[in-house]
């Protein structure tokens, strides 16, 4: 299973619901890597999106049903998931903070931007153990507000 997240050097992911930031790279890399896959991501971050993305399939996280107005998307608990793990391998985990937290031990590849600032949030990335991980690979980037960095990691297999 994979993480995708962009995250500030501090962690911060998130303020008051949002990204605190927009980089048009980042969600261009964001869409090339999750079209067509499916995307499984907690209630709030499904909350904070404009809309359903094209062309993938969403599984939303929540413990309690609740409507939508888009009846193709599935709505399980994080249980279910972790049983069928291998079912998801090619599979994303888009956020937000609480659901990357339980799900990073499953996760086998990380794709983190990382952005070259610290600022103020309310949500965090989890600590990554990089004792775990290959970096296997980085591309430098910036746009006129920001320096970031694109890298993948790979779980080692220990
Ligand atoms: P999440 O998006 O992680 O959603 C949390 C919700 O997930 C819970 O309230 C609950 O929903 C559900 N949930 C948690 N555990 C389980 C479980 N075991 N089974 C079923 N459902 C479960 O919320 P966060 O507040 O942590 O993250 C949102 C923030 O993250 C926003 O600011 C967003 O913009 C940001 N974000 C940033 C990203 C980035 O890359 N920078 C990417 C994605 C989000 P319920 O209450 O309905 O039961």
């Amino acid at each position: 299973m994979n993480i995708i997240a962009c995250m500030a050097k501090n962690r911060v992911i998130g303020k008051n619901g949002k990204m605190p930031w927009h980089i048009k790279e980042d969600l261009k890399y964001f869409k090339e890597k999750t079209m067509y896959k499916t995307i499984i991501m907690g209630r709030k971050t499904f909350e904070s999106l404009p809309g359903l993305l094209p062309n993938r399939k969403h599984i939303i996280l929540s413990r309690k049903p609740f409507d939508s107005e888009y009846p193709q998307i599935e709505v399980t608990n994080l249980e279910e998931i972790k049983k069928n793990i291998k079912a998801y391998e090619d599979d994303f985990i888009i956020g937000g903070g609480e659901i990357y937290e339980k799900m990073l031990p499953y996760a086998k590849k990380l794709y983190i931007t990382l952005v070259n600032i610290e600022l103020e949030g309310d949500t965090y990335f989890p600590k990554i153990n990089y004792d775990e991980w290959n970096l296997t690979k980085e591309r430098e980037s910036n746009n006129e507000q920001y320096n970031y960095k694109f890298l993948v990691y790979e779980r080692k297999n220990l």
